[in-house]
C-alpha cells in the first residue's frame, strides 16, 4: 500500500508557516512499513482541495490530510472529500454532541457556524478528537473498477492530530496491513562523516548508492558534514536492522576514521564524549568563527565538565594583551600564519589551565601578503607540543563558518584518538 500526505491551508502555501505535519505523518507510516510516494501542499480553495484529493485517491490506496477541519469559511476538506466522491455532507449527531459538550465544559455556547463540525461526507466515520472540536473523517472511496482509497483527514493542529493517529488512524491502517498479510517494517540508520566532499565519498564506496539496491543507501550533504542513510525492510524491525547490518559494516570499513558518529550526533558530542571518557579539559579560541565551536560545545557539555574557556578573537590584534600572546606574534602578517594559530592555542592552553586547547586562526585577508589566500589554520595545543593544520577554503559565506569550525573539531577529534 502507498501512501499520499495532503497538507490544507493558505499559511502552508504561502511560507508563513512550516508544513511540520507532513513530515512528522511520512515517519510514523515509514515506522509501519508505508511508503509515501507523495506529499501535496495546497491552498483553502474548494477546486484546488478537490483536484487534489482526486489526483491523491488515483495514485495512491492511503491518503492522510491535514487542516481544514475548522469551523470557518475557509475550512473545506470535509467539503472537498464530499464533492469529489459525489456524496452529500449529512450530519453526525454523536459528533455533534461531542463538539457541544466541549463547549459546555468551557463554559461557552457553541456558535451556530461549529455545527459544520458535525457533517460529513455520506459514508464517513468520525475520527474522534478528544481535545479539539474537529472530529477527523475516515471515509473510503471506490473507483468504477473497484480500486479503493482510504481517506484520514485529521485536523492542522499537530498535538491534536497526533494524538488521533495514535489512537485511531495508525490501528486502522494495521487493520488493513494484516488483512492484506503485508507486514512489512522500514528501519532507518544514519552514518555521519566529515573530511572529504561528497563525490569524494561516493568514491570509496563500492557501488552501495545505486538505486533499487537493498538495503538502500542516500547520501546528503549539510554543511560538509555528510549523512549516509540506510533504509531496509523486514517483516519487524529486528529482522530489517539486522539485514542493513553488513551495510553498515562496509561503509565503516571503507570509510574508516572519516565516519565519526551515527544518528543525531554532530562532531561537538562526539568530542565532548571523548573528552569525559579520557578525562581530558578544553580551552578554545576562535578568531573568525564568532563563537560558534564555543556554543556547540557549551550545548553539549552544559555544566562545564571538560570544556572550560571559550574565548571569540575579533581580530588578530584584539584580546592579545588579555590572552598574554607576545607582540611578535600579532605584528604584521604574522596573524594569517600558521604561527599565530599554534601561538594562541599554546598561550590559551597556559592561562586557561586546561589539558588541551583548540584555535582557529583568523580567515585570511585577500591583500595579505604572506598568506596564502584562502587557506585557515587549526592548531591544537597538548602535552606533547602543538599541532597545526592548514586548510584552502572557497564557499559561500554561511557555510565557511560552521565547515571551519566543524574542520576545528575534526583536528581534535583525529587527534584525540592518540592521546
Ligand atoms: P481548527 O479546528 O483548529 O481550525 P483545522 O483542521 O481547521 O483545525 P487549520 O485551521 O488548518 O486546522 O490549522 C490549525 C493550526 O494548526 C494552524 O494555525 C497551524 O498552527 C497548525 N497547522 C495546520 N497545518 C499544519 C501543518 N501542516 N504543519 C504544522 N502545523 C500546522
Amino acid at each position: 500500500m502507498r501512501a499520499e500526505i495532503i497538507s490544507i491551508g493558505d499559511e502552508l502555501t504561502s511560507g508563513q508557516r512550516l508544513d511540520t505535519n507532513s513530515q512528522w505523518i511520512a515517519e510514523r507510516l515509514g515506522e509501519i512499513g508505508v511508503p509515501v510516494m507523495f506529499h501535496t501542499t495546497v491552498s483553502d480553495d474548494l477546486a484546488a482541495n478537490v483536484m487534489v484529493f482526486r489526483q491523491a485517491c488515483e495514485r495512491a490506496g492511503l491518503v492522510i490530510a491535514s487542516g481544514g477541519l475548522g469551523p470557518t469559511a475557509d475550512d473545506l476538506t470535509r467539503q472537498a472529500i464530499a464533492e469529489m466522491a459525489g456524496v452529500e455532507l449529512v450530519q453526525d449527531d454523536a459528533s455533534l454532541a461531542h463538539i457541544k459538550a466541549m463547549f459546555a465544559r468551557r463554559k461557552r455556547e457553541m456558535p451556530a457556524s461549529n455545527t459544520i463540525q458535525a457533517m460529513f461526507p455520506r459514508g464517513a466515520r468520525a475520527i474522534p478528537n478528544p481535545h479539539g472540536t474537529a472530529p477527523g473523517i475516515d471515509f473510503t472511496l471506490t473507483d468504477r473498477v473497484g480500486k479503493s482509497s482510504r481517506i484520514f483527514a485529521l485536523p492542522g493542529v499537530p498535538a491534536e492530530l497526533k494524538e488521533m493517529f495514535g489512537a485511531t488512524v495508525r490501528p486502522e491502517i494495521q487493520k488493513v496491513l494484516s488483512v492484506g498479510g503485508i507486514k512489512k517494517v522500514i528501519a532507518h540508520h544514519r552514518i555521519k562523516c566529515f573530511g572529504v566532499g561528497e563525490s569524494d565519498l561516493e568514491g570509496m564506496l563500492p557501488d552501495l548508492i545505486r538505486r533499487g539496491r537493498s538495503p538502500s543507501v542516500g547520501i546528503t550533504v549539510s554543511k560538509a558534514t555528510i549523512t549516509l542513510r540506510i533504509t531496509s525492510e523486514g517483516e519487524n524491525e529486528q529482522v530489517a536492522r539486522s539485514s542493513m547490518l553488513p551495510t553498515i559494516e562496509t561503509i565503516r570499513q571503507c570509510l574508516s576514521s572519516l565516519v565519526y558518529g551515527e544518528e543525531d550526533d554532530e562532531l561537538q558530542h562526539v568530542v565532548i564524549r571523548m573528552l569525559q571518557k579520557r578525562k581530558l579539559t578544553l580551552a578554545v579560541a576562535e578568531c573568525g568563527t564568532g563563537g560558534l565551536i564555543s556554543n556547540w560545545l557549551s550545548e553539549c557539555d552544559p555544566s562545564g565538565e571538560v570544556f572550560k574557556f571559550g574565548t571569540v578573537v575579533r581580530s588578530p590584534g584584539s584580546g592579545a594583551g588579555l590572552l598574554g600572546l607576545p607582540g611578535e606574534v600579532t605584528a604584521g602578517d604574522q596573524p594569517y600564519s600558521p604561527d599565530f594559530a599554534a601561538a594562541i592555542a599554546a598561550h590559551v592552553r597556559t592561562r586557561a589551565g586546561t589539558d588541551l586547547a583548540l584555535s582557529i586562526g583568523p580567515f585570511p585577508q585577500a591583500d595579505s601578503p604572506t598568506s596564502v589566500p584562502g587557506e585557515i589554520h587549526f592548531a591544537l595545543a597538548r602535552p606533547a607540543g602543538v599541532i597545526v593544520k592548514s586548510s584552502a577554503f572557497a564557499g559561500h559565506p554561511e557555510i565557511l563558518k560552521p565547515r571551519a569550525a566543524k574542520q576545528a573539531l575534526n583536528l581534535l577529534r583525529l587527534e584525540m584518538g592518540d592521546i
